[in-house]
């Protein structure tokens, strides 16, 4: 009886020891369960040894970059990684480094771009911090994460050309693919804010396209339309950086030209219309232009476009093919 229950007992303690195991077996598994992080596939894991210029790293820091585990022997020195650095990013990334060996800063934190073995770009978010120091006190290993952040800095990159191409849309016209009228007024109102600080010189030419309907009537608006593609570049080619030009309408163009007195505008307008004038135009088109310029004086926005429109119609009521107002009385198209 005495050792039928003693063999109980020494079961009972074995299912006990069992249900322990059993217990802590669990136990770990959880643990190993939390540290399955999803972004673990991109995180490098690095070692660099100062003293040896030697770095250690997991599989992800060189896989990331296509390598394969096989290719290279561990440890490989510090170069191997930053001559790979793009040429932009080398400076960064070595100065972050220095300032936190020096103590500087109290991380290595940067980001790079770094080449793959087939060439295309990475970029890596490459953090660390020195973990051993020498004896006398000069860090010896420095311990860091990176990460491929690749994916991210393309989506980055793509919403800013989204951007960049939104805010275009909102200011060149499409058509002529230069500013369009509201653009125009915004940096128009913008100088003449700047006339009244500094009383610098600011005129703007007006400029219409001579007998447009019968170029529209004669080859279409398809052909129209790129007579005045080709006109607007021709203007804007024209004038300096500085300056602004526009399509304010149809076939009117607005150049506002900063800094410049009458006598330079006259100068700047005749340039244009001489360049239209002697432009090869789609199917052998000639085409001409005639300009009205103001000087601004103080007046309202709409008086200075007004007046440079007025003057317009007086190039247009003297023959076309010139500018106005101008010292010489004839008009080019009377010159000839
Ligand atoms: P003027 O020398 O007096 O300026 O004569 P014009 O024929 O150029 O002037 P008018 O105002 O009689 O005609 C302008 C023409 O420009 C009429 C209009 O259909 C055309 N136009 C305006 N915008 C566009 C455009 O975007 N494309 C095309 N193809 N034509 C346009
Ligand atoms: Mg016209
Ligand atoms: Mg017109």
């Amino acid at each position: 009886m005495t050792r039928i229950l003693s063999q109980e007992e020494q079961l009972r303690q074995r299912v006990d020891q069992l249900e322990q195991e059993l217990e802590r077996l669990r136990r770990e598994r959880d643990e190993q369960e939390h540290l399955r992080f999803p972004w673990i596939d991109n995180l490098g894991r690095w070692e660099y040894r100062i003293d040896r210029n030697e770095v250690y790293f997991n599989a992800a820091k060189l896989t990331t970059l296509g390598y394969a585990c096989d290719d290279v022997d561990q440890p490989v020195k510090y170069q191997f990684f930053t001559e790979k650095l793009h040429p932009e990013d080398y400076e960064q990334v070595m100065q972050n480094m220095t300032d936190h060996l020096r103590g500087e800063a109290s991380a290595y934190e940067v980001q790079y771009r770094i080449a793959a073995k087939d060439g295309t770009w990475k970029w890596y978010y490459d953090r660390g911090v020195v973990t051993q120091w020498q004896p006398d006190g000069t860090p010896q290993l420095v311990c860091g994460i990176v990460f491929d952040i690749t994916a991210q800095k393309n989506m980055e990159e793509q919403l800013r050309r989204q951007n960049k191409m939104l805010i275009e849309m909102a200011e060149i016209d499409e058509l002529t693919q230069v500013s369009n009228r509201k653009v125009l007024l915004k940096r128009l109102a913008g100088e003449l804010q700047r006339w009244k600080r500094h009383r610098t010189k600011l005129c703007i030419v007006m400029l219409d396209i001579d007998h447009f309907k019968r170029i529209n009537d004669t080859y279409g608006h398809v052909t129209g339309d790129s007579v005045l593609h080709q006109c607007a570049q021709i203007i804007k080619k024209t004038v300096r950086e500085v300056d602004l030009v526009g399509r304010y309408g149809g076939e009117e163009f607005l150049a506002v030209l900063p800094d410049t007195t009458l006598e330079k505008a006259v100068v700047v307008a005749e340039r244009i219309r001489h360049a239209v004038e002697g432009e090869s135009f789609t199917e052998g088109i000639s085409v001409t232009i005639s300009g009205g310029i103001a000087e601004y004086s103080g007046q309202s926005l709409e008086e200075f476009v007004d007046e440079a429109d007025t003057w317009l119609y007086r190039a247009k009521r003297e023959g076309r093919n010139c500018i106005r107002p101008r010292r010489t009385r004839a008009c080019a198209s009377s010159e000839e």
